[in-house]
């Protein structure tokens, strides 16, 4: 754990981190999947206005660790500074202690050694005591915007910012099929996929038997032009049958190397891919992982991370849109026609 000198935490794209509750859970769960937990557990109350609770069992931290983990720009992740080579989904090193800024945070954390540790920033005071816990971590968030009334104000009703969560949440689920997610909300659970690697099981989990059973998996790779280079580039992922639509994209998801991105040149190029096979206005089901070399990809290039630059990216576009046609022009479509063979 190192802190970033002044000029790499310059380089960074600032924003402010916190906005609203589902950014509290997908900073959380991106932790989670960067210390290569194989279970999440992700709980909110009250649409996460009240609580987020995230426990993981991943790597975890020592004591020192986690007591830096904490302060602003402190991150395991940067290893020489070098932004370019980043492949987690955190490197920025700002996420936990801007929350602790709007909130009280309680982190506790066991790195496999036989004491755990537990850190609470309140109100700007941090503690630091030995407590019992497996290998892993968990962080819980209360008291979001406590002492800040304009953002606590202009926080949506429970139900809309559970929407919310439970669409980013969906997003690495169902991108993310190797590792088991589960969400429960005010107690109830929402989803939890297996973690088996499985498109098709996590779609099965957080969708319904329908959307499982009407849709195929697809696992193409492709030789691109990165650059002035040839890039391998891989397309996974899970397709809904064009029987099954939704009036929005919202159910277009997109993983680049690992991390879901909103990028609506990938999301077009899937929904190219259908072609004629969708009724007009209408947007599929999909879930597709693309990889491509990690030196290909710029991360840094917006504040939540939510696009990324890709050198080639209209190449990657093309992979991306033939990898679909292909799968939905081999897959048995008639099988939802109800055909007697
Ligand atoms: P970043 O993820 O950009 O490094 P964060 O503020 O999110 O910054 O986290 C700071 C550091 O705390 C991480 O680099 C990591 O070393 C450690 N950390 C945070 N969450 C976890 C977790 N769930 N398991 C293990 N280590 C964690
Ligand atoms: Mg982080």
């Amino acid at each position: 754990m190192r802190r970033l000198d002044r000029e790499t935490v310059d380089r960074i794209a600032a924003g402010e981190v916190v906005t609203r509750p589902a950014r509290v859970v997908v900073e959380l769960l991106e932790n989670a999947l960067d210390a290569g937990a194989e279970r999440i557990e992700i709980e909110v109350s009250a649409g996460g206005t009240e609580r987020v609770r995230v426990v993981d069992d991943g790597r975890g931290m020592s004591a020192d660790e986690a007591a830096r983990a904490v302060e602003r720009h402190t991150t395991s992740k940067l290893p020489d500074g070098d932004l370019r080579a980043v492949e987690t989904l955190g490197f920025r090193g700002e996420a936990l202690a801007s929350i602790a800024d709007v909130a009280t945070l309680t982190l506790t954390t066991n790195d496999g050694g036989s004491r755990a540790t537990r850190v609470q920033v309140a109100d700007g005071d941090v503690t630091v005591e030995a407590t019992g816990r497996g290998r892993g971590t968990t962080v819980e968030v209360t008291d979001l915007f406590h002492n800040r009334p304009a953002r606590r104000a202009s926080m949506a009703a429970p139900a809309t910012e559970f929407e919310r969560i439970s669409d980013r949440v969906a997003a690495y689920a169902l991108l993310r099929p190797e590792v088991a997610v589960s969400l429960e909300h005010d107690g109830r659970r929402t989803f939890a996929t297996p973690g088996s690697g499985s498109f098709a099981d996590a779609a099965l989990a957080v969708y319904d038997r329908e959307v499982a059973r009407e849709s195929t998996t697809l696992a193409a790779t492709a030789s691109v032009p990165v650059g002035d280079e040839e890039a391998s580039v891989g397309v996974r992922g899970l397709l809904a049958y064009p029987s099954i639509t939704r009036a929005s994209a919202d159910h277009v998801r997109i993983a680049v190397n690992g991390r879901p991105v909103a990028m609506p040149d990938l999301r077009r190029a899937i929904t190219r891919g259908y072609g004629s096979l969708l009724p007009g206005d209408r947007y599929p089901v999909a879930a597709l992982s693309v990889s491509v070399p990690a030196r290909a990809v710029d991360p840094n290039v917006h504040p939540t991370k939510a696009q990324v630059a890709i050198r080639g990216a209209d190449a990657v576009a093309d992979a991306v849109e033939e990898g679909v046609s292909d799968a939905l022009s081999t897959a048995d479509l008639r099988r939802s026609a109800d055909v007697a063979m």
